[in-house]
């Protein structure tokens, strides 16, 4: 951050520096010019946050962005109110970055900022009151009564008071009449305080007062008159125990933990006794929410596939920004990444692991904590605001100069990465659906890394298309490891066709014989199982047997799915639930059943066909809590559970000694789904899922169950022809116009009310379709879900042709569409949504 104020000036004196660009939470597209009064000048630039006036009426707070010396030409300048840091929380870097995705996503910078922000910083404000100055007790015509007695006399002292303060004050619940009847009397102004959401954790401790630190004399009488109080004595004797005072001079400002000296047992009354007579002093010490980790140095010996390929990575990146690493599961990528981030923080950069799910990889954060200690920070969802925060200001710091997270954490202060590294890097979960910015984290990372001039490694077992042809156009470098560690072999696979199982009625409870079989031999032998069935709940849906009724989602188009476990039905779009009826309301036919296969459904066919077994199920429902999925795992990892069924959970990272065997119960499902990237993530899943299996001297072994076993996907899928499947994909996408050959943009529109949804998206396709750029567009149509929480949706897609600056102009010129659109009275309830790269 040296650098911030040569870019804030530029050259110049510093002193005529006038004006500053704030990013404020609103859905304008752009920044806001205001004054910086003279008397904030000294404290402020790029990062800080300060409170301005927008609007009449509205105080808001943002961030500067920029700080110059050009008055706006449309309006006169309001000038900044308040500065709200003594340092700036973001750094220059970071606004380029949010420019830069703003631009890309087709959003606002103010979306970017709220997205980027932990809410810990984000700004709160609290009422808060203090004394009318015009107001005299003497002359006032209204009489107090006692209670607003007690606040004016508080506030005598204190020149302000926050509602909670004056109900402790009275010992009342609410405080609001009695402020109001003060305002009324003209007594007491209301006004807003801005706070940040974020509380330090401390803690109560103690320690000697000044003079006996310094005065060893004093001490030693102390002591002797204490000798009649053995109490006393004993407290000063466990602190002198614990922190021994004249020995190392910067324990001396050291206290103990309070609760030490409950701990031992000690007396309470006499330590408030010490405190009363001035020997010690209590005060609050700020710590840590995050505990100390020590890493340790014990190295593993890598393998020679592992160094080749370190090596090579080294040397690609001496020509490439960035590098794709193409190593299959179990391969031990891992430990490559480890090398490279302990070389990256040996020369003093920073580094940012990426993650798609943190609780879903909680194995290999422990591994990483292993090695790198308390100087790696975990930035997650499941985290505490808190503790969001804290590893904000960890980065900037320079406490943590290593990062594992969620695609958030691009977001984090970091001001010199130096090795950004993306693991799974196809995993879908790096974009973020919804709000805006609906960004990519593997693209955006790599244009971070690009800001920082640092370099990027993506690692996959089953890289992303888009990824692979990048690596092939030779715009990546390419980097292989193909032999899973220790010489595990990789998992056999069984395809298991249900409809042939069906018409010989082997097929039980939905698993064919085959899996049936396989299952009861690992669980023979002691070993472990895995089924993965993406659907959560326990049937997708009811269906009337009678008359084909199917219950569906009040507010949105889709079928409500079937949780037995809590006896309703919910929407997974929007949260709706009901009880299941007891006879069918469309004909009173008391047929109803459960048609499909989710996952609490299997949990409970496993325990009617292998009634021995020690089952578990981990999905959403299970896993709400913030621990709920490590206690899953650590169940599993201790052998207290034979099979786990789970939805895609299940299938990233996971690395256990004794699975044998893994279960695909619906692989259908995987394949037709009616997207172009379907088969991509087909042979995705199946190879991760399988992944899973047989990860140490025993070859595991997948049983896919299907309707369809002679599908392409699965012949590459068994000969992991990786390869082979993309070259054929690849064909397809390029014949229809699909990416990597073309930009996607999807543009929806909603609307409660159907006719206007629709005139707004027909009115909106017809003008982009007048943009003068290479493009075809389709739609537009009602969205594959035509209707979620009461908003109808139609949809058009526009392929962009690459080359050149179509993407550029396209985007521009949509920008102002969408502005027209927002001010045209027709449609300016109409939520229009840009989706840059759609999933
Ligand atoms: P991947 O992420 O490529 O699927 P992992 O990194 O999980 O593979 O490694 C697979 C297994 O091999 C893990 O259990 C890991 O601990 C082990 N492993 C990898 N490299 C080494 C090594 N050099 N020494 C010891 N064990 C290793
Ligand atoms: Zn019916
Ligand atoms: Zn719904």
């Amino acid at each position: 951050m040296e650098s911030l104020f040569g870019d804030l000036f530029d050259g110049t004196d510093g002193k005529t520096v006038k004006f500053a660009d704030v990013i404020l939470p609103v859905p304008i597209p752009k920044m806001f010019t205001y004054k910086i009064p003279k008397s904030l000048e000294d404290g402020v630039g790029i990062g800080f946050r300060v409170m301005v006036q927008f609007g009449s009426k509205k105080v808001l707070t943002g961030i500067i962005g920029k700080v110059h010396q050009k008055p706006p030409k449309e309006y006169e300048a309001k000038p900044i109110l308040d500065v709200l840091d003594s340092y700036a929380i973001v750094n220059p870097l970071q606004i380029k970055f949010w420019a830069w995705m703003a631009e890309y996503y087709c959003c606002h910078i103010g979306e970017v900022m709220n997205a980027a922000l932990p809410s810990g910083l984000k700004l709160s404000s609290e009422s808060k009151i203090q004394l009318n100055p015009t107001y005299d007790t003497q002359t006032s015509p209204y009489p107090l009564d006692d209670r607003e007695d007690v606040i004016l006399q508080a506030l005598a002292t204190k020149s302000e008071l926050s509602y909670e303060d004056c109900e402790q004050l009275l010992g009342v619940k609410s405080i609001h009449g009695i402020i109001k009847s003060l305002i009324i009397k003209e007594a007491i102004i209301v006004f807003e305080q801005v706070k940040d959401k974020y509380t330090p954790k401390v803690e109560s401790r103690i320690r000697f007062c000044q003079p006996y630190v310094e005065d060893r004399k004093a001490l030693e009488s102390l002591f002797g008159d204490l000798s009649s109080k053995p109490k006393q004595e004993e407290i000063l004797l466990k602190y002198l125990q614990e922190v021994p005072i004249y020995q190392n001079s910067d324990l001396n400002t050291r206290g103990l933990e309070k609760k030490v000296f409950a701990d031992a047992g000690l007396s309470m009354s006499s330590l408030k006794t010490l405190i009363k007579n001035g020997v010690l002093e209590e005060y609050k010490l700020i710590i840590s929410r995050f505990e100390e980790i020590k890493g340790n140095d014990e190295t593993v010996v890598l393998s020679e596939e592992q160094n080749h390929a370190i090596e090579q990575i080294k040397g690609s990146f001496l020509e490439k920004q960035v590098i794709l690493l193409h190593g299959i599961t179990g391969s031990g990528k891992t430990e490559v990444y480890i090398k490279l981030i302990e070389e990256a923080l040996e020369s003093g950069s920073q580094v940012l692991l990426l993650l798609p799910e943190i609780a879903l990889t909680t194995q290999i954060v422990a591994r990483l904590q292993k090695v790198f200690g308390s100087k790696m920070g975990v930035y997650h969802s499941k985290h505490s605001d808190n503790e969001r925060v804290e590893v904000w200001n960890g980065v900037i710091s320079g406490k943590f100069s290593f990062v594992v997270g969620v695609r958030s954490s691009i977001f984090l202060p970091f001001d010199s990465l130096g090795l950004v590294i993306v693991d799974e890097e196809h995993e879908s979960s790096y974009k973020q659906f919804d709000p805006a910015p609906r960004f990519h984290a593997r693209d955006a990372a790599i244009m971070l890394s690009w800001l920082h001039q640092a370099k990027t490694l993506l690692g996959s077992a089953t890289p992303s298309f888009e990824s692979y042809y990048n690596a092939r156009q030779k715009k990546y470098g390419y980097v292989q490891l193909n032999k899973r560690f220790g010489d595990a072999a990789l998992p056999e696979y069984l395809l298991s066709d249900i409809l042939v199982d069906k018409k010989k009625q082997l097929l039980k409870l939905d698993f064919t014989r085959i899996m049936r079989e396989k299952i009861q031999e690992a669980l023979n032998n002691q070993e472990q199982v895995l089924i993965f069935q993406n659907r959560r709940g326990y049937a997708p849906y009811i269906s009337c047997e009678d008359c084909g009724w199917i219950p569906e989602c009040e507010h949105c188009d889709v079928s409500l799915t079937y949780h037995q476990y809590s006896e309703e039905m919910r929407c997974h779009y929007c949260g709706f639930k009901e009880k299941v009826p007891k006879v069918c309301p469309a004909c009173g036919s008391g047929k109803l059943a459960a048609v499909g296969l989710g996952t609490e459904r299997i949990e409970e066919s496993l325990s009617l066909l292998f009634p021995k077994a020690r089952i578990a199920r981990m999905d959403l429902d299970t896993t709400r809590s913030k621990y709920g999925y490590q206690r899953i795992l650590e169940d599993f990892g201790a052998g207290n559970v034979d099979i786990l069924v789970g939805t895609q959970m299940i299938t990233k990272g996971l690395d256990f000694d004794k699975v044998t065997v893994v279960g695909i119960l619906d692989a259908d499902r995987i394949l037709y789904f009616p997207d172009f990237r379907a088969g991509e993530r087909a042979f995705q899943q199946i190879t991760q899922v399988a992944g899973r299996a047989g990860r140490r001297e025993k070859k595991g072994v997948v049983v896919v169950q299907t309707r369809k076993p002679d599908h392409f996907v699965f012949d590459q899928v068994i000969k992991a022809d990786y390869k082979n499947f993309y070259v054929q994909d690849m064909t397809e996408r390029q014949k229809f116009f699909y990416p990597p050959f073309v930009k996607l943009i999807k543009l929806s529109s909603r609307h409660k009310d159907y006719k206007i949804a629709e005139k707004a998206a027909r009115h909106l396709h017809n003008l982009l379709h007048e943009v003068q750029v290479k493009k075809i567009m389709l739609g537009p149509e009602k969205g594959l879900i035509g209707k979620i929480k009461n908003q109808y949706i139609f949809e058009s897609l526009v392929k962009l042709d690459k080359s050149g600056n179509a993407q550029a102009i396209f985007k521009q010129e949509l920008r102002k569409i969408l502005e027209s659109m927002y001010a045209n009275k027709e449609f300016r309830s109409v939520r229009i949504i840009v989706d840059v790269d759609p999933y």
